[in-house]
């Protein structure tokens, strides 16, 4: 392939052989992408051969077959879902990579008659596209975009999402489209867990909205966090509305959460302001955006104006350029997790990034770092992946040094020297030693840890020195820790030991949940601890449950089902309970994790957003439920109350065209004040 080459250089035999394959690798990609959420090169690495194809295929237009990659939307659908034809199609967009080839696009656009349009300039969400059919008010079918033309049947994964309404507000038959999406905290969240459990990671929150949309388990679906933005309605007189602006505020009336962040422009400046704005603040939304898009705000002219094959002549998104950092790799270092994975970190001189300092991006597995062939004195480009976690997107071989060596993967852990293995079907490499220190170290960090048994105090540091001193092998021996050996800790002053030994005590009187998920079974998290604890009430009943029974509560699947009774399955940890019990640790279910206060919050449904200054979401959350309320994800009519930080977006707009009260983080923090 002459990549290098101006393309109106090129003989026809070589634009031919060029073509075939360029089509065959944007196909390959495609299918990597679209099918199975999981891309092989970075975005605009396709975006790069997209273009050149699009080029070449101007240029020599009898190469251009009607089977390119150039005239198909997404790939066909090949799943198991029941397949869904749609009644209009579902299309992609054209792209724009700068503010000039924006204007052009304008300027074509006048040239062809349309006369100083107005535009409604939009977020281009990082997630993929759904279509909802309403009948009657009532959600009866979703689907995916899948080829444009059909579709997959994804509505009881869509049912799991709780911004999307069964029910509207109108009793109307309404086709509605948008973007379904995860959260930025939700995708490193997942990515992590999903890290820590040897499996692959997803490689933007787009791709982990797809793959967790995509599932033929509602319930996966239901546990991932995804979120939606619906923009589009196919048959906009049904809404009686004459723009795109307005059919936006139409769509928030019927229920819908929108992304409020739209602007109608008309002049350059006022275009060229809007995207540099968000070129600024997308750094600082809780959602990957990838651009802006423009679209023609009269919705007649869009109709008049029509779309070729694969994308609408009246809009067009604007792509923002990959944010990316060059650094050197000094060092790969091996971390050993709770559960055995050993995680491999490139450690780099420190460098600007979207923001904040980087001087470390996870390799995750050992395929990953040999995929990508990382060696220590390689200069690598790091971007972050959904906006968010630091990665390396490729190694810039022409600087390597001449006597660099492929990176060696270790075969023994770095911390007990036992052999690793690769568990079936696993990308991680894992330390199987059930004595392995950093495990078990880990493990006991995990259990002191917040959401856990919640001893304050209780840090890694500490931790340390009492498994390297032998005070303690494993969690029970916390509960004998004595004032004068908490004295031989270095810095340890009589306050600090009589402090440690009242939040090691507290602990005692945790309800069955914390204690749950503090003992780390595999795929019980914090939520699911507490599920079950609920069902089972204490903890005899839960070892003598089968997996079937755990499997049926509510939220909780086969999954986790498996991991409960194998793990209880074990006479080592009957031992540990027993001797957890021993030690008046609580085993019970207290019906509520958290001391609820009564107060004026008893009882209200508080919506969270934006981003708080002084304080976390969780600390805030946690506060908000020791007053009783019920924190909720989405606003609707029955939401009470919204604490809006700064930057709040569509859930603010939606709590003020519904009226509910509102606070900013200066009032929560009265409130707070008031209570202490
Ligand atoms: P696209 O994702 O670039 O744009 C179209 C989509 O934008 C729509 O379908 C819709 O889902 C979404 N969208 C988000 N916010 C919107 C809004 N406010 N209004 C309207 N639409 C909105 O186009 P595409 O055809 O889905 O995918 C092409 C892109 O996917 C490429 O540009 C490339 O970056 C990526 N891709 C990457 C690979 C890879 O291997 N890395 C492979 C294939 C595709």
């Amino acid at each position: 392939m002459n990549k290098q080459k101006p393309v109106d250089q090129l003989t026809i035999e070589e634009a031919t052989h060029e073509v075939k394959e360029l089509s065959l690798q944007v196909e390959e990609w495609g299918r990597e992408y679209y099918e199975k959420d999981n891309p092989s090169v970075e975005d605009y690495v396709y975006d790069q051969a997209y273009q050149r194809l699009v080029t070449l295929e101007q240029i020599f237009p009898e190469l251009q077959s009607p089977d390119s990659p150039t005239q198909q939307v997404g790939a066909a659908t090949i799943s198991d879902f029941a397949k869904v034809e749609h009644q209009n199609p579902m299309l992609s967009m054209g792209d724009v990579f700068s503010v000039a080839e924006l204007m052009d696009f304008n300027e074509r656009l006048q040239r062809n008659g349309v006369d100083h349009p107005e535009y409604n300039l939009e977020l281009k969400i990082d997630g993929l596209a759904i279509s909802l059919m309403y009948e009657n008010g009532k959600f009866v079918q979703g689907s995916t975009r899948g080829d444009g033309r059909i579709g997959e049947d994804i509505t009881k994964n869509l049912k799991k999402i709780k911004s999307i309404p069964q029910t509207l507000t109108q009793p109307i038959t309404i086709e509605v489209r948008g973007e379904c999406y995860m959260p930025k905290e939700a995708f490193a969240k997942l990515n992590e867990q999903r890290e820590s459990q040897g499996l692959p990671v997803f490689a933007n929150p787009r791709n982990a909205a797809a793959g967790s949309l995509r599932q033929l388990d509602p319930q996966v679906t239901a546990n991932r966090e995804l979120s939606t933005f619906m923009y589009y309605v196919p048959d906009y007189q049904t809404l009686g509305v004459t723009t795109q602006s307005e059919a936006l505020t139409a769509l928030v009336k019927l229920g819908f959460n929108v992304n409020l962040n739209n602007q109608v422009a008309t002049t350059k400046e006022e275009i060229a302001d809007y995207i540099n704005g968000y070129t600024q603040k997308r750094n600082d939304l809780e959602y990957g955006i990838d651009g802006i898009v423009e679209k023609v705000n009269d919705l007649a002219l869009q109709e008049e104006l029509g779309s070729t094959v694969k994308v609408p002549r009246w809009e067009i998104a604007y792509k923002f350029p990959p944010e990316e950092a060059a650094t050197v790799v000094r060092e790969i270092e091996w971390t050993v997790g709770r559960t055995g994975t050993v995680t491999p970190t490139a450690v780099m001189d420190p460098v600007l990034l979207a923001g904040t300092t980087v001087a470390r991006a996870s390799l995750h597995n050992p395929d990953y770092l040999q995929q990508k062939d990382v060696r220590i004195g390689d200069t690598v480009y790091l971007h972050k992946a959904g906006d968010i976690i630091p990665e390396i997107s490729t190694v810039e071989l022409d600087k390597r040094p001449a006597d660099s060596v492929e990176y060696e993967i270790p075969t023994r852990c770095p911390e007990c020297d036992s052999k690793l293995v690769h568990l079936d079907e696993e990308v991680a490499l894992r330390c199987i030693n059930p004595m392995c220190p950093a495990q078990i170290k880990e493990g006991l960090a995990h259990f002191a840890s917040r959401n856990a048994m919640n001893i304050d105090g209780l840090g890694p540091r500490i931790l340390e020195q009492l498994f390297e001193r032998k005070m303690i092998t494993d969690v029970a021996d916390l509960y004998h820790l004595t004032k004068a050996q908490l004295l031989t800790l270095d810095k340890f002053g009589d306050k600090s030991a009589d402090n440690l030994l009242t939040a090691i005590d507290n602990s005692r009187h945790n309800s069955l949940e914390r204690l749950l998920f503090g003992l780390g079974i595999r795929h019980v998290g914090a939520k699911a601890a507490r599920l079950i604890a609920a069902q089972f009430k204490n903890i005899e009943a839960l070892m003598n449950a089968s997996s079937e029974e755990i499997a049926s509560v509510e939220a909780i699947g086969p999954i986790i089902g498996d991991s409960v009774v194998t793990y209880f399955n074990n006479t080592q940890v009957h031992e540990l309970i027993q001797e957890l019990q021993n030690a008046h640790v609580n085993t019970e279910y207290l019906g509520t994790a958290t001391e609820v206060k009564e107060g004026p919050l008893t009882g209200q449904k508080v919506v969270l957003t934006g981003k708080l200054i002084e304080m976390t979401r969780p600390q805030a959350q946690e506060w908000l439920e020791t007053q009783g309320a019920d924190v909720v994800g989405s606003v609707s009519k029955k939401t009470n109350l919204v604490i809006a930080g700064s930057d709040a977006g569509s859930k603010l707009a939606k709590a003020q065209s519904l009226g509910i009260e509102v606070w900013n983080e200066e009032q929560f923090r009265a409130a707070m004040k008031e209570d202490s």
